[in-house]
């Protein structure tokens, strides 16, 4: 009769100890586990603190009572196994609430202590409010903090899964939350433009996110904390989740002589047996060689330590027979209304171990895009010179999961890229199309290895300095947005303007998303151009480029400026309707400011007094511009939802009272210009009117948005055609010229002399004391696109705003300038 002794209750002690029972019913099998509890559901730990998980029980896959009635496995919770003496095949087990000892015999050993978080040595690590999680115990700490401290204000350091599983759940809970990340980005195993999609998500559901900084020290300060990080930024919290990361669980086997290896995992064989025989060891704590780059490696996943359980078991019990093949690391993750997913290699790892390989990225529909709720999905595919499939990336709103788990069933078996054109799936409009987004990866890296096409990564276009850019997109959107020096041909015409485009320059073909430009490279490379095509298209390289991080949104400020994304409560929350009441659904996705307003407008017209309205849109600001666009009109906002990049409002006809134009006391300013004296004007007539107690607003506009940039301006990334207008335009109001008599500067420079001589206050000033006294001053969010002006770049306490908010504005004014 075997003894076989397992340190470890969870994934995957627990699934080694019930296969060990499956196998052998006469063995004796003693399951130790330090904590309280085996077998529980750590991947639900964060959503049983965000709420969504309700019943904590459910956390429970096993109790010791069940494993012991339905397994008959000796269940031991609160001993630690603290020696391990290989010689004489002994445990030392300490009690732990005790801290009695005793020994155990074994016949086998099976380790399974999994990982633990990282906590470095930080100033002021110890302060109260600051926690890690990895079980359930640290769960219901952090549980019984945010029900009974209601904190407002939660700073998680570290953007990995865990990280940003708690940001999730904390902003459930209603928690203002920032992340702080050392990297320049967040979930490391994603390369810089897929997490770049993940960046610009948290934006929209208004999480704070510091990227490339790092917490330098943390300070008790009441019931608060304060921390410090690298850039020298204070941030003030109620509570901090560290979640920088995890190390192998392996200071037992070391102390034992068991061998580690450099990952300080402990080192396995393909049979899950450590360097000593009798002991084997699975889950977060051993070091395994990938499959693909063959280097040492740890895979702290569940799935990889729950198949190891049933590996070892079977090896344990009919000998060395299963062999652990390694993990290719295939994880999925949800953050906030995206999926996340990863398999195997990214191109950073690649890059690191100097594998060679090739990349592509495409933009697909979660299914056909004639049925309705189809949601984009961005897919990443690497490859080797010879085709095999080294890993793939996803982000998306839906199917990301399936998608990313069909290739990484190739991708486990050795499969290329000729299998992912052959994956045979199951196909309906709802689910997908009939070619999947799997096979279009395949089609695409087959064009690339047989030279059909040349993708250009976004990170290698700045390098292409010589090359002729075309644009093949419609002139419309090659208006809105396109690098500079790009010509415009769309794909529809450029059969006809081919004797047009130059023979000895490469040319780099780019779209929206990587399809029409790679048609138009088709017909370049066949007609004997050097063509070549944007990967991903103007999509992913503006994502990668924009941006990233997203600091200061809780300063007071900020919400101001976007405090749509915060509007949870609009006016009447009652998306029921009674069933006679006519619901029209407009539709304004892709609309920019102000087509969703007029749209809204035109389709209001056409209701009757009650009738409600649904319109979606996806421009960002629609969402404070329907809100003062109704209460402007008279008319009801009844619900308004952001969610998945969708802005949904249902608006109501009637209900309210239209603001009377002019029937207020208050006073409008459209500042149009930038010139010095017009700036001066509008300032004057704006501290006088705020001083003679009018409600002031001042909306900038166009070159008028130059009086109101900061000094000192952050840095911020800008597209070209942002960075070109930023070297053009005036730097701040400091930049400004006179309308007249500017005389190279020198009637500029009289003028503010004169001013300083009669003691007239300088622009500066009189700016500041507008601001102090109140004037709201709002920033149009289309100039600010059209001119590439950041938010950061705009002095403190400027609210972005659409044309709504000025005609809101305008007509409760007696008075409205256009300046
Ligand atoms: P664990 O499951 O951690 O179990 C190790 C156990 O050993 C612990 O209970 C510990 O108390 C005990 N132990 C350690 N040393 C001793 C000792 N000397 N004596 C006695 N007992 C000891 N993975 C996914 O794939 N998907 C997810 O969504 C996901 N979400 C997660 C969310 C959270 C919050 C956490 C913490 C992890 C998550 N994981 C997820 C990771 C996954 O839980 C682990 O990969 C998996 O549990 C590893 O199994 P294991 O058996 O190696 O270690």
């Amino acid at each position: 009769m075997s003894k076989y002794l397992i340190v470890g209750g969870v994934a995957g002690g627990a699934t080694t100890a019930a296969r060990l029972r499956r196998n052998d019913e006469s063995a004796t099998i003693i399951l130790f586990e330090k904590g309280e509890h085996i077998s529980y559901a750590n991947c639900g730990l964060p959503y049983y603190l965000g709420g969504t998980i309700t019943d904590r029980d459910k956390l429970f896959v096993q109790t010791p009572e069940t494993f012991r009635d339905t397994l008959n496995v000796d269940v031991r919770v609160h001993s630690e196994v603290t020696a391990i003496d290989t010689k004489a095949k002994t445990v030392t087990v300490r009690r732990v609430p005790q801290g009695t000892t005793y020994t155990e015999t074994y016949d086998k050993l099976v380790l399974s202590p999994g990982a633990e978080p990282v906590r470095p040595p930080i100033v002021g690590i110890d302060t109260p409010g600051i926690f890690t999680l990895r079980n359930v115990a640290d769960t219901d700490k952090i549980k019984a903090f945010v029900d009974t401290k209601r904190p407002r204000r939660a700073v998680v350091i570290g953007a990995g899964f865990i990280g940003l599983e708690m940001a999730e759940n904390l902003h459930q809970r209603g928690v203002f939350v920032t992340i702080v990340e050392m990297a320049a980005q967040v979930m490391v195993m994603l390369d810089h433009e897929m997490a770049a999609e993940v960046h610009q998500h948290f934006k929209v559901k208004g999480v704070e996110c510091y990227l490339g900084d790092g917490v330098q020290s943390l300070h008790p300060q009441g019931d608060k904390i304060t921390m410090k990080l690298s850039s020298g930024k204070d941030l003030e919290t109620d509570m901090v989740i560290l979640s920088i990361g995890v190390r192998p669980d392996s200071a037992l086997a070391a102390a034992a002589g068991i061998q580690i290896g450099v990952t300080k995992g402990i080192k396995v064989n393909e049979y899950l047996q450590t360097s000593d025989p009798s002991v084997y060891a699975v889950g977060d704590a051993i070091e395994f060689p990938s499959p693909i780059t063959g280097k040492p490696t740890i895979t702290y996943l569940a799935g990889p330590a729950n198949k190891q359980g049933r590996i070892c078991a079977d090896n344990l019990v009919f000998g060395n027979k299963s062999k652990y093949k390694g993990a290719i690391a295939t994880a999925v993750a949800k953050v906030f209304d995206l999926t996340v997913g990863s398999t195997g290699a990214s191109e950073k790892l690649l890059k690191k171990e100097g594998i060679a390989f090739h990349s592509c990225v495409t933009h697909a529909s979660s299914h056909a895009g004639y049925y309705p709720g189809a949601t984009a999905m961005t897919l990443k595919l690497l490859f080797s010179p010879e085709g095999k499939i080294l890993g793939a990336q996803g982000v998306g709103y839906e199917g990301v999961d399936k998608r990313i788990d069909m290739i990484a069933v190739m991708l486990g078996k050795g499969g290329t890229i000729d299998d992912l054109t052959e994956v045979e799936h199951a196909y309906a409009p709802p689910y997908s199309s009939a070619k999947d987004p799997v096979n279009v990866l395949g089609f695409v890296a087959q064009n690339i290895l047989a030279g059909r096409t040349t993708p250009v990564r976004w990170d290698q276009l700045k390098d292409e300095k010589d090359a002729f850019l075309l644009d093949v997109r419609t002139p419309d959107e090659f208006g809105i947005h396109t690098f500079p020096g790009a010509v415009n041909i769309p794909l529809p015409l450029l059969r006809g303007r081919l004797g047009t485009l130059p023979k000895d320059r490469k040319i780099i073909a780019f779209c929206g998303v990587g399809l029409r430009s790679y048609m138009a490279e088709r017909i370049l490379k066949q007609s004997g151009f050097n063509a070549a095509s944007l990967s991903g298209g103007y999509k992913t390289w503006e994502h990668a480029t924009m941006k990233q991080s997203n600091e200061d949104i809780f300063s007071k400020d900020f919400i101001g400026k976007d405090s749509h994304i915060y509007q949870t409560d609009p006016e009447r929350t009652d998306p029921i309707r009674p069933s006679f009441i006519q619901l029209l659904e407009v539709d304004a996705m892709g609309l920019q400011c102000p087509g969703p307003i007029l749209k809204l407008k035109t389709e209001m017209d056409k209701l009757p007094a009650g009738g409600r309205l649904r319109e979606t849109a996806s421009d960002p600001g629609f969402a404070s511009d329907v809100a003062s666009w109704a209460k402007m009109t008279g008319n009801t906002l009844v619900e308004l939802v952001q969610e998945r990049g969708k802005i949904t409002a249902v608006v109501e006809k009637g209900g309210g009272t239209p603001i009377t134009p002019m029937g207020g006391n208050n006073t409008t300013l459209v500042v149009f210009s930038d010139d010095m004296d017009k700036a001066l004007a509008s300032l004057v007539i704006a501290n006088g009117a705020a001083s003679a107690g009018k409600k002031v607003t001042m909306f900038y506009t166009f070159w008028g948005l130059n009086v109101i940039k900061k000094v000192k301006k952050p840095a911020v990334r800008k597209d070209l055609l942002g960075r070109m207008f930023g070297m053009m335009l005036a730097p701040s109001l400091h930049g400004l010229k006179l309308s007249k008599l500017h005389m190279a500067g020198m009637g500029t420079w009289m003028m503010k002399g004169r001013m300083k001589s009669l003691k007239i206050d300088s622009l500066q000033e009189m700016l500041d004391a507008a601001l102090k006294s109140g004037v709201r001053m709002v920033a149009c969010t289309m100039s600010m696109d059209v001119m590439g002006v950041k938010m950061e770049e705009l002095v403190d306490g400027i609210e972005a705003g659409g044309v709504a908010a000025m005609l809101e504005a305008a007509d409760t004014s007696r008075a409205t300038f256009f300046i």
